[in-house]
């Protein structure tokens, strides 16, 4: 396993390193979650980029909430065939966890 301490993370829209944790803003940007410093992440939200980053960062309060939902709704349907949505809904509905997940394990790890 990679040493904890030992990875830089550079700002999506600035590319200047990102030190601590209350700095870094992550997004979705298409397929993918990158790290942003809290201000580049609103200047990047203004600009054109607004297109593609995603409106809510990943890694805050209401995206954790929403992801943990979103789970449990994924498993009711997975599990509960017949249940409110088709299982393939179901599968979708765990996306949200799968980013957050991701920003924690390639970002925020390596953060104070
Ligand atoms: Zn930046």
């Amino acid at each position: 396993m990679a040493d904890n301490t030992e990875k830089t993370i550079l700002c999506n829209h600035c590319e200047r390193e990102i030190t601590t944790k209350d700095d870094l803003v992550t997004a979705n940007l298409i397929f993918s979650v990158v790290p942003f410093h809290g201000k580049c992440y609103s200047n990047a939200l203004k600009g054109c980029q607004t297109v593609v980053i995603g409106n809510t960062p990943v890694n805050g309060t209401a995206s954790t909430l929403l992801s943990v939902l979103a789970v449990l709704l994924g498993l009711i349907s997975i599990l509960g065939s017949g249940g409110p949505l088709p299982a393939p809904v179901g599968w979708i509905l765990f996306l949200p966890a799968i980013y957050r997940l991701y920003s924690y394990l390639a970002y925020e790890r390596y953060l104070r």
